[in-house]
């Protein structure tokens, strides 16, 4: 039985004991009570929607900036450090704002320049493997 039907059924019941009901009375009035305890509780959890917008969550990842979406400031990285002043870890924030779990919090541009980087840093380190250039010692001053 849900939660609804049940609390409906007290009602009903208490409302049987003040007064006398028929059948019919009273399995209507269930009905009825269930349906509108259940519309409201539907109409909250809609507000709670409201509040985690999910159109939001993936907007909020910019071509220059990314927005935490628990404060609204603006950053380009949006560090586990920050998420951690608001009691989040970047997995819970993904998940509380139903972003996939491998989206990088950083804004866009800057997401590929990292690539870009970490691209060129992995041809520089096959190059120096292949001649086996040994590191240039420095000098000692
Ligand atoms: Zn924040």
């Amino acid at each position: 039985m849900d939660d609804y039907l049940a609390a409906a059924i007290q009602i009903v019941t208490a409302q049987a004991k003040v007064r006398v009901m028929s059948e019919d009375e009273m399995s209507s009035m269930v009905k009825k009570l269930s349906a509108s305890i259940r519309a409201i509780g539907e109409s909250a959890d809609a507000v709670e929607e409201v509040q985690i917008d999910y159109a939001a969550a993936k907007n909020s990842i910019k071509e220059k900036s990314v927005v935490c979406l628990v404060c609204g400031s603006t950053f380009k990285i949006l560090s586990s450090r920050h998420l951690a002043s608001h009691g989040l870890t970047p997995e819970e924030y993904r998940e509380k704002f139903g972003l996939k779990p491998k989206t990088a919090l950083v804004a866009k541009s800057l997401q590929r320049m990292r690539k870009k980087k970490m691209q060129d840093m992995r041809l520089w380190e096959k190059r120096v493997h292949k001649k086996a250039v040994p590191k240039p010692k420095k000098k000692e001053a």
